[in-house]
């Protein structure tokens, strides 16, 4: 038998042990004990082997209740499950064994099945507690878990509802630095380190310490005079010896509990906004929960209260801000940003309340109206034949979640009449790092839907050339920060210089943003970037303002094709044969090559999308020989039009050859779906030829 499972008995009578005895010696080993003294001497060479002990009270020379008086003072055999033997119907010395710590009782006469029943219940009840302990303290470092610390810190101050206290949140800088550089293991290491740091400077103030998660502590010190920083001033000294050839520092949120109501996760998370507060600030170890911050937060509270009323009373306005473009100073395109004219607060930057709409979801409203108000402003322009340029709008990293974002800004072209080239989105690189292949998704669908594609805050991120060979991109716009620099250095002229040749490489134009001196405007222009946006020619200015500029400037037309009405998109060039080629692409100067290619042996037309060309073969199909088909269009793309095509039988027999930009994904797509074959841009003439001349020979 397995000594460790052992049972002390401690009873005068003998029959009393022996049947004892008779019920538990089967499953345990009995150590017997006549008198209280006996059971001492037992306990003190065994008692960790003692799983519980059954004590009768009545005794001779020393009775039960200083036997368990001794057990309960000792720190080891207190925790020794304690049974009471009474005599039946004995209830008051039922309650004050079990006031004196006695887990339970059994009363005279036993019945087997209930002893034993019962000293089962003890023995694992406490090897519960055991577990129960491992739960309350973290694995890593030993010291409390965050739970345990929420328990333990609301008990202590109920306990002690007069005396004052402190939370203290310590948060190491750079954590994840240290993993990544030098492991987990050395992480793990430094964790255990601060764990020890915080324990041993908290114990002489009977401080309670626990992890909270990650690379967060939180202590709890009961309040008096400066003794707080000389505890921040201790573990910052001890943390500066930790033997690492990168420098150790924390940061130490302190929040004086006044209030008892506020619950203690609510007072963890204070003291942690209050360390989160000088985050970055070398030179400010610790911080308390104060004033300022609780006005922030107090101030956020009012702003997402006002967020929707202010949103119906249209206290948002769009404002524009003109970009130039750098061949000959001319308005090209124009950013909308967000401004809230508040009845109380007045007028408040989007930096004031963006942050806080992506981090309360509130940003899918707000940008959605700001969608709605731009394309209202270029259907005007448009309708009343103002000058026109595409304006850019803000898409947050917030919405590129939303799987239907493409339909629903499709939606808001359509309803306004226009056509999706005029409604530039900017996408800000962040969205990348976060979930890429979500964003890959996204942006393909919404180039399928004709939008034009701005990566906002280019070269802020990490994942600059990953994203740009797997994002379909259309422009970059440079990150500010590049341009902010007192005096642009050499160095920093030369990632300005890469960055620009970079994206025309990739065939990619370049916007450069926040440019505010005619040196950067210069520089700029000698690098060959392609559009300037900034102060230095105007600020973000309110509609009319935008207008009035507009009207006094020069202004490129994005494309004249967008001025086409419905029956000025299809082309017919008649040039006295008796074979049509049909020539299906959205952009004029591609239809032209083609047709200077063809014009002496067809007739040509032209068709600026695919909904343009479905109507001339619904008019006219017979003399059709070939169809050259361009895949990415607005109204109707390429796959559609193929779609319809092949679903017509008069049709059917017509080849179709797709023009699209080399390495476009989805050659293997539509020839499935029944094109003929390919050709790529920019055109061969040879090649082009060649091709038309092979596929006309296999439709024989
Ligand atoms: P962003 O998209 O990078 O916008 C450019 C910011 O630079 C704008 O700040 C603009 O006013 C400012 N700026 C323009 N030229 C200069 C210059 O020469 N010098 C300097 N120092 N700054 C210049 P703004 O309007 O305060 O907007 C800040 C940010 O708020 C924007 O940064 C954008 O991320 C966000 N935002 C603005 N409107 C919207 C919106 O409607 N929706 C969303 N989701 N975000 C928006
Ligand atoms: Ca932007
Ligand atoms: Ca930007």
């Amino acid at each position: 038998m397995e000594a460790e499972n052992s049972i002390l008995i401690i009873d005068d009578l003998e029959i009393n042990r022996e049947m004892l005895m008779d019920l538990l010696g089967q499953e345990y080993r009995i150590l017997n004990a006549e008198n209280g003294q006996e059971a001492l001497d037992i306990l003190k060479e065994h008692y960790e082997n003692i799983e519980a002990i059954l004590l009768d009270i009545v005794m001779p020379v020393m009775d039960g209740y200083t036997v368990l008086g001794h057990i309960q003072n000792h720190p080891q055999w207190s925790k020794i499950p304690v049974l009471v033997m009474t005599q039946i119907g004995d209830e008051e010395n039922e309650r004050k064994a079990l006031s004196m710590g006695a887990s339970d009782f059994i009363s005279r006469p036993f019945v087997g099945e209930i002893v034993k029943h019962r000293i089962l219940n003890l023995i694992s009840l406490r090897e519960n507690a055991a577990i129960v302990n491992a739960v309350v303290k973290d694995s890593l470092t030993g010291i409390y878990n965050k739970d345990s610390f929420y328990r333990i810190v609301s008990k202590e101050l109920s306990d002690n509802d007069t005396k004052e206290y402190d939370i203290i949140a310590l948060d190491l800088e750079k954590f994840k630095l240290i993993n990544d550089r030098y492991g987990n293991e050395e992480g793990n290491r430094l964790l255990c380190y601060v764990a020890k740091v915080i324990s041993q400077f908290a114990r002489p103030y009977r401080g309670i310490c626990a992890r909270a998660a990650g690379d967060v502590f939180l202590i709890l010190l009961p309040h008096s005079g400066d003794k707080l920083e000389h505890f921040a001033q201790n573990v910052m000294q001890e943390m500066k010896k930790y033997r690492l050839d990168m420098k150790i520092r924390v940061k130490m949120g302190i929040y004086e509990i006044r209030n008892r109501e506020v619950p203690v996760y609510a007072m963890c998370d204070r003291a942690c906004l209050a360390a989160a507060s000088i985050k970055g600030k070398y030179d400010t170890i610790y911080a308390w929960y104060d004033d300022s911050i609780r006005q922030r937060l107090i101030l956020e509270q009012q702003i997402t209260d006002d967020m929707k009323n202010a949103l119906e009373q249209q206290q948002f306005q769009v404002y524009l801000q003109p970009k130039y473009d750098l061949k000959d100073d001319s308005i090209a395109g124009a950013e909308a940003l967000v401004r809230w004219i508040h009845p109380q607060r007045g007028f408040m930057p989007p930096g004031e309340f963006i942050p806080l709409f992506e981090q309360n979801g509130f940003i899918t409203e707000l940008d959605y109206y700001v969608w709605d108000k731009t394309c209202e402003i270029l259907e005007e322009q448009l309708k009343t034949g103002e000058k026109c340029v595409p304006v850019s709008v803000n898409v947050s990293r917030k919405d590129i979640y939303r799987e239907d974002l493409p339909e629903i800004l499709l939606d808001i072209v359509k309803r306004h009449n226009i056509d999706s080239k005029y409604l530039h989105l900017e996408i800000t690189e962040t969205a990348y790092t976060e979930n890429s292949e979500q964003l890959i998704r996204v942006v393909q669908r919404l180039k399928k839907y004709g939008f034009i594609i701005e990566m906002d805050d280019f070269g802020s991120g990490y994942s600059s050339l990953n994203m740009l060979s797997e994002l379909p991109l259309d422009i970059v716009k440079l990150d500010m920060k590049f341009l902010q620099h007192e005096t642009l250095e050499e160095e920093d002229r030369n990632i300005i210089s890469f960055i620009i040749n970079l994206a025309k490489w990739m065939n990619l134009s370049v916007v450069a943003e926040g440019v505010e001196t005619g040196e950067q405007v210069e520089m700029l222009r000698k690098m060959e970037c392609n559009y300037v946006q900034g102060y230095f020619f105007a600020k973000p200015m309110p509609y009319d303002g935008y207008s009035k500029l507009m009207e006094e400037s020069r202004v490129i037309s994005i494309d004249n094709d967008e001025v086409l009405k419905p029956e000025e998109q299809l082309l017919v060039h008649e040039n006295g044969k008796d074979r049509v080629m049909l020539i299906v692409d959205d952009v004029k100067m591609n239809r032209k090559a083609l047709s200077d290619i063809f014009c002496t042996q067809y007739d040509i037309v032209e068709a600026c999308n695919g909904m343009a060309a479905l109507e001339y073969l619904l008019q006219s199909h017979a003399r059709i020989e070939v169809i050259l088909l361009d895949l990415d269009m607005p109204v109707m793309d390429g796959y559609e039009f193929l779609e319809q095509l092949k679903a017509d039988s008069r049709w059917r027999g017509i080849p179709v050859i797709i023009t699209a930009q080399t390495g476009e994904k989805g050659e293997a797509t539509v020839l499935e779906m029944g094109a003929a074959d390919f050709i790529c841009k920019p055109y061969h003439r040879v090649v082009v030829l060649r091709r038309v001349e092979n596929v006309l020979k296999a439709y024989k």
